[in-house]
């Protein structure tokens, strides 16, 4: 069998491929076969190398301006015989590139582990039997069924096809998706002429095909040349970029900064290595190096939050996008409803019948209105729904399972109320062909044999099933002429009710051919009648909805259902489409109405409009790009192949997680794994918390390096001696950041978050509120730090001493700081000193660092520190305590200034 994998498969025929694969087009494989064949070959997974290797991850660590600068300040300290200086900063390096390496790995790690919870399926024909199962336990010669949005889960030799359109560009860079059929080809042709294969990785965009796995994990193309294509290794977001720009022009401000006091200190006689400290404090002092770190963390903890809310992210800046989102487009059924049809009216043969019974269980009855039981068009209407239908419902065990489509069980489940058994009707109406049902064309169409004649039934939306119809069928059983109006009507009435319509339809074929397409049932049909079913919105949807209103982000959805059934519904979810019950233009926008209308008047009207019904997934791109070109950030569902280009055009594309395609999930930046509406309500109002904590980190973080900058310019400007060392600085904003400011990242989220609107896309990251209290901040730091330096100075102690004590005001007044910090408005007093645990750990740590620093041995000689008194304690944690005090009072004054 080894040799199979140098085998030329797309120039064998299907034949030939399955012969030598020793495998059957119908069965499949046998399974002892297959449990063999992976035993031989391995699981079909793909061990791929992630985007970056961890060298180079590492290496990449040290490519930061702040390093270089450290770099370089060692250097110059070891030539000036600083040696101790020298080794802190390369240790400080060291220990920055390893933290910073660490929590980006486990950041990407998070990512790709939570990618990976969402196991490739495939559709496996195996021992006869067809059936979903999870992609990694197909061998070759396996029999694989491709439906458009799947994903090819191995390379596979097409053995049948129908309109089988794969897209390819993730392995040849062809963008436009490209047909497939058994055909072989030449044996030269490359890969992007294999029409006879499609190989792993590559998207199925239309139509259906039969496939034969010939290669598997890290035998497929796709293994061979890159292992995963797709490694989340993107860690970068809006904020993180600005920030990254941000702090390059600092960078640049800081080091002009240094370079000139550098310079005016040497003409002014000082001597060079004291200038030379100077400029290296000033540098290293006013540079927020965790600003980084803290950032990825942040986001990480905040995907490990929605991954517990059931939102899985797919790329980490997702996470902040979140927390900005002001509208949200949402797909009607299965998110904004249970998806749990259940069939309670029928039209058919001028009559309504009633259903009744619940859910998928088959106890129920028809109960026919004003009309006699034997009404013909009625029993041809269910046995319609039945056999145009690849749904199966399993009524054994106490809670009926379905398989398939819930629109196509709940036919399954009316016909059985009426008598038509599904095993039986299909085996007496033998099926020879399908046209699939597909959002754009909204009706699927099944050719049978009957007895020794062929008919095609019919089912889909109404307008596409009278469309096609010319007579319907009286109770009687004869056909009679077709009122179309009349029957829209029906279907207003049934939808005004916020039941999703279905209608159903029959033809004769003459001729003996064994296929079906679009051109032969575009007219000549027979109107069976109408099935109308409800689908509940689903409870926690209701509430999502008001809390998103409350939190001012406008909800839309966005539905291929009927505009009166997506009214109706949208009236039950609270969409507020009733506040204009009399202007129907504002109701809803149906799909003819989008495709008619311009996209500047679409932008215009987009904003009030809160239903879109009978929308194509084109239409929904064309959505999406109207609602960002207000300016809005946009969250949108999706879960077909075809809705991939809007979740890819979206803020945030929202795939499906149980009911998405493989298409729609790798468009989008999150997974729904309950693909519930309230779950993005739940995303939003986490990616708020990690927004708020990004900035808590800012506002926490910023004082500092400003008070260690101005701290020491005013030694310049003064002349005095540096009142910190930059090794001490480094010491500083290493460990406060660790051990202080990252418990920000475990904040818990604000009360009342969600009440208020989201922030504006354009604002800057600090407004004038926060950026003032930054500014007052790093002042209070300088005025107490250099204060105490000099008064302990002028008592006599050593410059160690009131260095150390210099020291011990930063990281004191930081500590107490971040208690300040945990809430914008909020006083500690109102949140609790106590309520985030890790806050008083980080705090508890710092303490003891700081002992070790003033009093051990060690610490002094690398650090220059040296023990200071109970009363210069005492000084410092009153510097601090007034410092928190000054913060609480400005917090307080300045209370209804937004931030
Ligand atoms: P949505 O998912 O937004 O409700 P769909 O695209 O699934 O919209 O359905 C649009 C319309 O197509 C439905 O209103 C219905 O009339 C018809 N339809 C839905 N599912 C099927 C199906 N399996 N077979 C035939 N027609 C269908
Ligand atoms: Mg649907």
């Amino acid at each position: 069998m080894d040799s199979l994998l140098d085998k030329h498969w797309h120039h064998l025929s299907p034949e030939e491929v399955m012969d030598l694969l020793g495998t059957d087009p119908d069965t499949g494989l046998d399974i002892l076969e297959a449990k063999r064949r992976l035993a031989e070959f391995g699981a079909n997974v793909l061990t791929g190398r992630p985007g970056k290797t961890a060298l180079e991850r590492l290496l990449l660590q040290f490519h930061q301006p702040l390093v270089y600068i450290l770099i370089v300040a060692a250097v110059v300290t070891a030539v000036l015989g600083e040696w101790v200086d020298a080794w802190v900063i390369c240790g400080v390096v060291l220990v920055n590139a390893v933290v910073g390496y660490v929590q980006e790995a486990k950041a990407v790690k998070a990512l790709a582990a939570l990618s990976a919870t969402m196991k490739a399926e495939a559709t496996l024909v195996r021992g006869g039997k067809t059936s979903r199962v999870d992609a990694a336990q197909l061998v070759p010669g396996d029999v694989i069924i491709l439906r458009s949005g799947d994903k090819a889960p191995a390379d596979v030799r097409i053995v049948w096809s129908r309109e089988l359109r794969v897209d390819e560009s993730s392995l040849t860079g062809e963008s436009l998706p490209v047909e497939k059929s058994p055909a072989a080809v030449a044996r030269s042709a490359v890969l992007a002429e294999r029409t006879g294969m499609a190989y792993a990785g590559t998207l199925v965009a239309y139509g259906q095909g039969l496939g034969v796995v010939t290669a598997t994990g890290g035998s497929t193309e796709l293994g061979r040349i890159a292992g995963l294509v797709e490694a989340a290794d993107e860690l970068e977001t809006p904020l993180t970029r600005k920030i990254a720009k941000f702090s390059h022009l600092l960078l640049v401000v800081i080091l002009a900064l240094a370079a000139v006091t550098f310079f005016i200190g040497i003409l002014r006689g000082e001597p060079a290595s004291h200038m030379f400290m100077a400029a290296v404090a000033l540098a290293v002092g006013a540079i927020p190096e965790g600003l980084p770190a803290a950032m990825t963390i942040i986001l990480a903890v905040g995907v490990s939050r929605m991954a517990a809310r059931k939102a899985v992210i797919r790329r980490l800046p997702a996470v902040e996008t979140l927390g900005g989102v002001t509208v949200v487009c949402s797909d009607k059924t299965g998110t904004l409803t249970e998806n749990q049809m259940t069939v309670r009216e029928i039209f058919a043969g001028e009559h309504y019948a009633e259903v009744t019974g619940a859910g998928y269980s088959l106890a129920g009855d028809i109960v026919p209105q004003n009309a006699g039981p034997d009404n013909r068009a009625l029993s041809r209407c269910l046995l319609a729904g039945l056999l145009c239908n690849d749904a199966t419902v399993e009524s054994g065990g106490d809670r009926p399972a379905i398989q398939g489509d819930p629109t196509e069980a709940a036919l399954v489940v009316a016909a059985a109320k009426g008598g038509f058994w599904a095993d039986a009707a299909r085996a007496g109406y033998l099926r020879l062909d399908t046209l699939p049902f597909e959002s754009e064309h909204q009706y699927m169409a099944t050719l049978h044999q009957v007895d020794e004649a062929r008919a095609a039934f019919l089912k889909g939306s109404a307008e596409q099933i009278l469309a096609r119809c010319d007579t319907v069928l009286g109770p009687d059983g004869a056909p009679g002429p077709l009122d179309r109006e009349a029957m829209l009507r029906v279907v207003d009435a049934m939808a005004a009710k916020g039941l999703r319509v279905l209608a159903l339809a029959e033809k004769a074929m003459p001729g003996d051919g064994r296929q079906v397409g679009h051109g032969d049932v575009a007219s000549g049909g027979v109107f069976l009648g109408f099935q109308g079913m409800l689908d509940p919105p689903r409870p926690e949807a209701v509430a999502a909805v008001a809390a998103f209103r409350k939190a001012g982000v406008r909800v839309k959805m966005i539905t291929g259902d009927h505009a009166v059934t997506a009214v109706a519904v949208g009236n039950m979810l609270g969409l507020g489409v009733d506040v204009c019950r009399d202007d129907p233009a504002c109701k809803a926008l149906t799909g003819a109405q989008l495709a008619a209308i311009g996209d500047e008047e679409l932008i215009g009207r987009v904003q009030e409009t809160s239903v879109f019904a009978r929308v194509s997934p084109e239409q929904k791109l064309r959505l999406v790009m109207a609602l960002q070109a207000r300016g809005e950030v946009a969250a949108m569902t999706g879960d077909g192949v075809n809705d991939a280009p809007a979740l890819k055009q979206a803020d945030i594309g929202v795939a499906m997680g149980r009911s998405g395609t493989d298409a729609a999930k790798e468009a989008a930046d999150m997974v729904l794994t309950d693909d519930n509406f309230a779950t993005i309500a739940a995303a939003v109002e986490e990616g708020r918390g990690v927004f708020d904590n990004l900035i808590k980190f800012i506002v926490w973080t910023l004082p500092t390096n400003l008070g260690e900058g101005l701290v020491i310019l005013a030694a310049f400007v003064f002349g005095t001696a540096l009142p910190i060392l930059p090794v001490q600085i480094l010491w500083i904003n290493m460990t406060t950041a660790g051990s202080l400011g990252l418990m920000l990242a475990f904040e818990p989220r604000e009360p009342g978050i969600m009440d208020r609107p989201p922030r504006a896309p354009d604002r800057p990251i600090l407004g004038a509120y926060l950026a003032g209290r930054i500014l007052l901040v790093g002042v209070a730091l300088l005025v107490a730090s250099f204060g105490l330096f000099e008064w302990e100075l002028a008592l006599g102690s050593s410059p160690e001493s009131a260095r150390t004590v210099a020291v011990n005001v930063f990281v004191m007044a930081e500590a107490v700081y971040l208690f300040n910090a945990r809430s914008f408005f909020r006083s500690p007093f109102a949140i609790g000193f106590f309520s985030n645990p890790y806050v008083i750990g980080g705090v508890g740590l710092m303490a003891a660092l700081q002992l070790l620093y003033t009093y051990a041995p060690v610490m002094n000689a690398l650090f220059g520190s040296a023990p200071i008194g109970l009363g210069a304690w005492g000084k410092i944690a009153a510097a601090s305590v007034v410092i928190f005090c000054i913060v609480e009072l400005e917090k307080r004054l300045r209370r209804d200034i937004s931030i």
